[in-house]
């Protein structure tokens, strides 16, 4: 989608105004690239209407290309078409009972235990509740997640009656002074009569504060046909939009909330227990946008990093004073936010690059052995190395310590030296910009 979207603004790029007819031809491209993306055409039609309309009510702002501001617009819209806000998970009741719902294979049992965590990370008593009992292993897979995350888990192995389960484990909460009680279910590979009849019915006796509609996005058009079917029988509460990594595709996420009008609250992005995140518009439309979500890799980045640290970096920064102590402590930190390559695809231009590109795993290892090799006051002062005065043999000899090569060690310093350059010049710009800021 998002290079469909960036070869409809082609058209606009490089013009020096925005006028009727490459809007128009922009404007067409844009949806068609919607349609392709699995967003229903009514919708992709409303949109770029308003796209339309917008980028001509336009009055061209000095300093701003036209093409930023048609993707501004574009971006705009998207993230109004996905309900322009964030909806926060309402717990409320005691306990509070999350229900999930959702078919075979969409992610339930692995969401229920991310949002578990997330809830007991802010110091609640979470309890999981295992309501499939057509799959043995179903209970099993609940249990193992949760001894990962130190959650219990409320299951009836010889029950078949999901209903009861559910009503028996809300009871077990308030016996047990449990706060939150996430309840997961079985789900069918279709929609069918018996799945709907009886989520409905645990609805109806366990009167959950949260129904989350759990859907797998790269199902495409049938994500929203799901969701219709679900919503009409359980009028849940929100949707969580899951194996949004690896797949660019948003068309799931464009259309879902148009047709429920009901809010994507979350995202899961791997896997992995920590592959969840609250849906934010606008940040997925820039990310559809293939511009990058800046604002979560700093998310993030500040996740890892440990708080104190950040913010003597930064100063280092800010003043220009970055060695290659914070060189290290900052590959360190990369190291700690995992998957590089998840994280570099954030950076906006980066994404296109980064699909080819394998980042071995060790990616630093003869970088942290290089600065490991380097005397304190060689980290700290990186001068003595860059020129001059003996910074040869010292090149010389970190080589050799480091068992890399002088090349090598050349190479690194000359990495810094360019980085510092970067740095410099990303302040001055920080200090443009904000005097910019003053002006729109
Ligand atoms: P359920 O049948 O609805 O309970 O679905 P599961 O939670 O068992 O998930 C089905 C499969 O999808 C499992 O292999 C999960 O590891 C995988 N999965 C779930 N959520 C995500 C996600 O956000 N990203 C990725 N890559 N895989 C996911
Ligand atoms: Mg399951």
């Amino acid at each position: 989608l998002s290079e469909r979207l960036e070869g409809a603004l082609k058209v606009i790029k490089g013009k020096h105004k925005i006028t009727e007819i490459n809007v128009a031809e922009a404007v067409k491209d844009v949806r068609k690239a919607l349609v392709e993306a699995d967003v229903n055409y009514k919708i992709a039609k409303e949109i770029t209407e308003r796209i339309k309309e917008k980028a001509l009510g336009q009055k061209i702002l000095i300093a701003v290309e036209p093409y930023q501001l048609m993707i501004k617009i574009v971006e705009d819209e998207l993230a109004q078409l996905m309900g322009g806000q964030k909806a926060d998970l309402m717990l409320t009741g005691s306990p509070a009972v999350v229900l999930m719902a959702g078919l075979q294979g969409s992610g339930k049992t692995t969401f229920s235990a991310k949002l578990a965590n997330q809830i007991k990370r802010q110091g609640r008593q979470v309890l999981l509740v295992a309501c499939d009992v057509y799959r043995p292993a179903a209970i099993e897979q609940l249990k193992t997640l949760a001894l990962q995350i130190g959650v219990d888990v409320y299951s009836e192995p010889e029950n078949n009656n999901p209903v009861a389960i559910a009503q028996n484990a809300i009871q077990y909460a308030k016996a047990n002074h449990k706060n939150v009680v996430i309840v997961d279910t079985a789900g069918r590979l279709a929609v069918d009569e018996e799945m709907m009849n009886e989520i409905e019915k645990i609805k109806k006796a366990i009167n959950p504060c949260e129904i989350l509609f759990v859907v797998d996005s790269m199902t495409g058009q049938d994500a929203v046909n799901t969701a219709k079917a679900f919503n009409e029988r359980l009028d849940f509460t929100g949707v969580v939009l899951t194996k949004l990594d690896g797949d660019t595709r948003g068309g799931a996420a464009l259309s879902i909330r148009a047709v429920v009008e009901k809010p994507i609250k979350f995202i899961g992005t791997s896997e992995k227990i920590d592959g969840i995140d609250v849906f934010h518009p606008d940040r997925m439309a820039r990310r559809i946008l293939n511009m990058g979500d800046v604002v979560g890799l700093v998310e993030k980045a500040q996740q890892a990093f440990d708080e104190k640290e950040a913010e003597r970096l930064n100063k280092k920064l800010r003043q220009n004073q970055f060695d290659f102590n914070d060189f290290l402590s900052q590959i360190q930190q990369i190291k700690k936010m995992g998957n590089i390559k998840d994280l570099m695809s954030m950076v906006p231009g980066m994404s296109k690059m980064m699909k080819d590109v394998d980042i071995p795993e060790d990616a630093f290892k003869s970088t942290e052995a290089i600065i490991f090799s380097m005397t304190p006051k060689e980290r700290e002062n990186p001068q003595l190395l860059i020129s001059g005065n003996g910074s040869g043999s010292r090149r010389k000899r970190i080589a050799l310590g480091s068992g890399t090569s002088i090349q090598e060690v050349n190479a690194l310093v000359k990495q810094f030296e360019e980085m510092r350059k970067v740095i410099k010049k990303i302040n001055a710009m920080q200090n443009t910009g904000k005097k910019l800021g003053k002006i729109f």
